[in-house]
C-alpha cells in the first residue's frame, strides 16, 4: 500500500484543525476543509462527516470529499442504520474490507458510493455523547488497516469539540422564561463565608443567573443604527473573542482554551449571524434583529431536556451582550470587568474563568458554592465570599464594595478607616508575595527531611508551584478540565494538559489523580440522573469503573503524558481492594492498547489510592499489599468518617480535622504504610494547617501535598518543630478521647 502514513502525525495535531477552523467562515466550510485534509492525508478516495442529532436520532451527511456534493444535508441515516449508523450506535470503529458483503452495509442511491468497497467508519464522540461519524472509503478492497483506524480515531477525537458545538446549533424550536428581580440598596458590613482568600475592592455588578430570563436591550438605544454598524459590531466581537481566546490559551490553557471557542462558533454560524443580517435586510432595526435571534436560540436551548444544551443558553446571552455593547457602544470595553466585583446568585466554572480573564476583582455569591468554584477562584487568586439571600438583598448595582475572602466579610460603601486598614494589609501581603523566603528543601528543627509537594487544580497553579519550590505534584485534580467544559475532553486534549504538567516538573514526581466527579463536582453533560445523596453516589472510581471508555481514555492520556517523566496514577474514593484491582487491570489493558498503537508511554507508572473512606482505613493492611503508594485525602475522610457533609454549612462546626477518630485513622494509615515500605502522603487540607503539622510529623508523615501558595507557611511550621517534640505531641493527641481535650492541647491551655 503506497499510502503516506507519515502524515498521520500531522493530522493528529490539534493545531492543524484549529488553523482550519480559523480559516473557515462558517462550520460547514470547516467540516468541508476537514474532510478534504483527511482524505488527502489518508490518501482515501472518499472522506465524509455525518453529524448526529440527539432529538431525532438521525445522522445527516454534513460534508464530503469524493461523494456527490448534492448529497450534503440530504442523506440521512437512523442510529444503527448502515455501517455508519451502527458505528455510532455501538460506539466502535467498523472497518470493512469489502462493504458490499457486510450485512450492515446500506448503499445510498444517487451519491456514487457503490464502487467504494473499503469502508472505515469511526464514531466521533465526547465521552458518553454521540456527536457524529467520520468515514473514509476507497475502491480498493481491504484498503484500510489498523494504523488507519488508529489515525482516524485520533482525528475524530480532535474534531469532536468543534463539531459538537456545531451540533448544538442545529438543535431546535421552543419557548420562553421570566426575568430575575433586582435587589434593594442598603449600606453595611456583612459577615458571610470566605470561599477564596484575598481582598478585593470595586463596584458591585449584578450578574443574573444565566439560567433564567430573556436577553433584553436597554430601554433607550440609538435609532439610526444600520447594517454597517452591525457588521462592525460583528467584526469587533470576533476580534475581542480571538484576543480573549489567545489570552486564556497563554495563561490558563488547560480549561479555558475552548470557552471562547463556543462563542466564535456561534458567531461563525450562518444560521445565527446570517439570520440577524436577513432580518436587518428585511427592515428590522439591528438591535431588534439581534435581540430576537438571540432570544430565539435561548428559547431553544433553555427548553431542551438535555442539560448540556441548556448550558448553551449562557453562551448565547454572553455573546448577545457582547454584540449589543459593540453595536450601541457601552462606554466601557466589553469583557473588561476591572474595578468590578460580581454579585451573582449562581456561577458556572466557565463564568468564573471568563470573568477572571476579563480582570474581575472578586466575587460575592449567594448561597452555597460548589467547592470546585471556590477551588478555581483560589487557583486564580480571586477573592470570593458567600452570603445568604437576606444578605444578598443588601447590595445594589454599582455600590462600592470591599471584600475580604479570608475573613468572609463584605463592606458596602466602606468607610475611610476600613479602606486605609485594608490598604496597609494589602501592602503587607504584596511584600510577602514578592519575597517569600522558600528553601528548596524542608527540614524539621532537628534535621528530618520533610517533602512538600503541590496540589494542582489548574495549570496556572504550576507557576506558584515553581515559585514556591514544590518538590513535585502530589495531587493533580484532573476533573477541572472536565468540569469546565461542556463535554468530556478527548484523549488527545487530556494528553496535552497532562504533558504540560510533566513537562514543567521535569524529573520531579507527578501524581495524576483520575477523574473524581460526582458529589459536589458535577458535570452538566453527565446525564440527567439526579441522586438523592450524591456524596454517597456515583462518585470517583465508581463512576470510572462504570464508564470504562472514559476511564481508559484518561488512563491512556496519563500513561502517554508520563513518557520520560516520573509519574504516578492515583484512584479516588477507593472503598475496597477489589476496586483497586479492577482499576489496575484496566491500566494493564490500556498499556496493551498503547503498545499496539505503537505509542510511547511510561511503563514504570506507579499506581496508588486516595485513602479517604473509612472502609479503606479498615482495609489498609490489605490495600498496602497491593498498591505502590497511598495518599490520605482528609477532606473526604473527615466527611465520611464523621458523617458531616463537607459542603453543608449547618454542620460545618462538626467538620473537624482534629477529631480523635481522624487523628487515629491518620496514624494507623501512616503506621501500616511504613511497615509495608509504601510511600504515604497527605493531600487533604489538613496538610496546610500549621497547627496540625506537629501531629502529622509525629504520626510518621514525611510527605505533604498542599496548595502551592501555602508552602512558605508550612515550611516555617515544619522548621519550627523537632521530630522529638512532634512525636510527643502526636502521642498526647492520640491519647485523648474528647474533642475538647485535643482542642485545649492545640491551643496550649
Ligand atoms: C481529599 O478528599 O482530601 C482530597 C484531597 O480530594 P478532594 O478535595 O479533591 O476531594
Ligand atoms: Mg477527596
Amino acid at each position: 500500500m503506497a499510502k503516506e502514513k507519515a502524515n498521520v502525525d500531522m493530522i493528529c495535531d490539534v493545531a492543524e484543525l484549529s488553523a482550519l477552523f480559523e480559516k473557515s467562515s462558517n462550520l460547514d466550510d470547516f467540516l468541508q476543509s476537514a474532510v478534504s485534509v483527511v482524505a488527502w492525508h489518508m490518501n482515501a478516495a472518499v472522506c465524509s462527516i455525518y453529524i448526529y442529532d440527539d432529538t431525532s436520532r438521525m445522522l445527516t451527511l454534513r460534508a464530503t470529499q469524493g461523494l456527490s456534493r448534492d448529497a450534503i444535508g440530504r442523506v440521512q441515516l437512523r442510529l444503527g442504520q448502515g455501517i455508519v449508523g451502527l458505528a455510532l450506535k455501538e460506539l466502535r470503529s467498523i472497518c470493512s474490507g469489502c462493504a458490499s458483503k457486510s450485512p450492515a452495509f446500506k448503499p445510498i442511491d444517487g451519491i456514487g458510493e457503490e464502487k467504494y468497497e473499503a469502508f472505515l467508519a469511526v464514531p466521533i464522540r465526547r465521552g458518553l455523547t454521540r456527536v457524529g461519524v467520520l468515514v473514509v472509503q476507497d475502491v480498493k478492497e481491504d484498503y484500510f488497516d489498523e494504523v488507519d483506524e488508529q489515525a482516524l480515531r485520533a482525528i475524530a477525537g480532535q474534531l469532536a469539540t468543534v463539531i459538537e458545538n456545531a451540533d448544538l446549533l442545529m438543535a431546535l424550536h421552543r419557548q420562553e422564561e421570566a426575568v430575575a428581580p433586582a435587589a434593594e440598596p442598603s449600606s453595611k458590613m456583612i459577615k458571610g463565608r470566605g470561599a477564596s482568600d484575598g481582598v478585593a475592592q470595586g463596584q458591585g455588578k449584578f450578574m443574573v443567573s444565566g439560567r433564567a430570563g430573556r436577553f433584553r436591550a436597554p430601554d433607550v438605544v440609538p435609532n439610526d443604527l444600520t447594517r454597517a454598524d452591525f457588521d462592525r459590531a460583528l467584526k469587533t466581537s470576533e476580534q475581542q473573542l480571538k484576543d480573549l481566546q489567545r489570552e486564556t490559551a497563554e495563561n490558563l490553557s488547560d480549561v479555558a482554551q475552548l470557552i471562547f471557542n463556543a462563542h466564535l462558533l456561534i458567531l461563525a454560524d450562518e444560521e445565527f449571524s446570517g439570520e440577524i443580517l436577513r432580518r436587518i435586510e428585511e427592515g428590522a432595526s439591528p438591535v431588534n434583529a439581534l435581540v430576537d435571534v438571540v432570544n430565539r436560540y435561548i428559547e431553544i436551548f433553555s427548553a431542551s431536556p438535555n442539560p448540556r444544551l441548556r448550558e448553551k443558553e449562557h453562551d448565547l446571552k454572553d455573546l448577545g451582550h457582547r454584540l449589543l455593547e459593540n453595536l450601541i457602544g457601552g462606554g466601557r470595553a466589553p469583557g473588561d470587568y476591572s474595578g468590578q466585583i460580581i454579585l451573582a446568585d449562581t456561577l458556572l466554572p466557565s463564568d468564573v474563568l471568563k470573568l477572571a480573564t476579563e480582570k474581575v476583582e472578586g466575587f460575592v455569591v449567594q448561597g452555597g458554592v460548589a467547592s470546585h468554584i471556590a477551588i478555581i477562584c483560589r487557583s486564580l487568586q480571586k477573592p470570593m465570599v458567600m452570603v445568604d439571600s437576606q444578605q444578598f438583598a443588601a447590595f445594589h448595582e454599582s455600590c462600592d464594595l470591599l471584600i475580604d475572602g479570608s475573613q468572609g466579610t463584605v463592606y458596602i460603601e466602606p468607610s475611610k478607616e476600613v479602606l486605609s486598614e485594608y490598604a496597609k494589609h494589602r501592602r503587607d501581603v504584596d511584600l510577602l508575595k514578592a519575597a517569600p523566603a522558600v528553601k528548596e528543601e524542608t527540614f524539621t528543627a532537628d534535621g528530618t527531611r520533610i517533602q512538600l509537594f503541590a496540589n494542582i487544580n489548574l495549570l496556572s497553579d504550576l507557576k506558584l508551584a515553581e515559585k514556591f519550590c514544590a518538590e513535585g505534584v502530589g495531587l493533580y485534580r484532573s476533573e477541572f478540565p472536565f468540569i469546565i467544559r461542556n463535554a468530556f475532553p478527548s484523549e488527545e486534549e487530556q494528553y496535552q494538559v497532562y504533558s504540560r504538567i510533566v513537562g514543567s516538573m521535569g524529573e520531579r514526581e507527578v501524581t495524576f489523580r483520575t477523574l473524581d466527579i460526582g458529589g459536589d463536582k458535577l458535570l452538566s453533560y453527565q446525564g440527567d440522573a439526579e441522586e438523592a445523596n450524591p456524596f454517597l453516589g456515583l462518585r470517583g472510581i465508581r463512576f470510572l469503573l462504570q464508564n470504562k471508555d472514559i476511564f481508559s481514555e484518561q488512563l491512556c492520556a496519563m500513561l502517554r503524558a508520563g513518557a520520560g517523566g516520573n509519574t504516578r496514577i492515583m484512584f479516588p474514593l477507593i472503598s475496597s481492594v477489589d476496586e483497586f484491582i479492577e482499576a489496575r487491570e484496566l491500566v494493564g489493558e490500556c498499556m496493551k492498547q498503547l503498545d499496539s498503537r505503537q505509542v510511547v508511554y511510561n511503563r514504570e507508572t506507579r499506581l496508588g489510592i486516595m485513602v479517604e473512606l473509612p472502609s479503606a482505613v479498615e482495609l489498609i493492611e490489605d490495600l498496602a499489599h497491593e498498591v505502590d503508594f497511598m495518599s490520605i485525602g482528609t477532606n473526604d475522610l473527615i466527611q465520611y468518617m464523621l458523617a458531616v457533609d463537607r459542603t453543608n454549612e449547618m454542620v460545618s462546626k462538626l467538620y473537624l480535622s482534629h477529631h480523635p477518630a481522624i487523628l487515629r485513622a491518620i496514624e494507623r494509615v501512616a503506621f501500616v504504610a511504613r511497615n509495608h515500605r509504601k510511600d504515604v502522603s497527605i493531600c487533604g487540607d489538613i496538610a496546610q494547617d500549621p497547627k496540625m503539622i506537629p501531629f502529622l510529623l509525629g504520626a510518621g508523615i514525611t510527605k505533604l501535598s498542599l496548595s502551592p501558595g501555602r508552602i512558605p507557611n508550612i515550611q516555617k511550621a515544619v522548621e519550627a518543630v523537632s521530630i522529638e517534640k512532634a512525636v510527643y505531641a502526636a502521642r498526647q493527641m492520640l491519647g485523648f478521647s474528647l474533642i475538647s481535650e485535643v482542642e485545649s492541647f492545640l491551643s496550649g491551655t
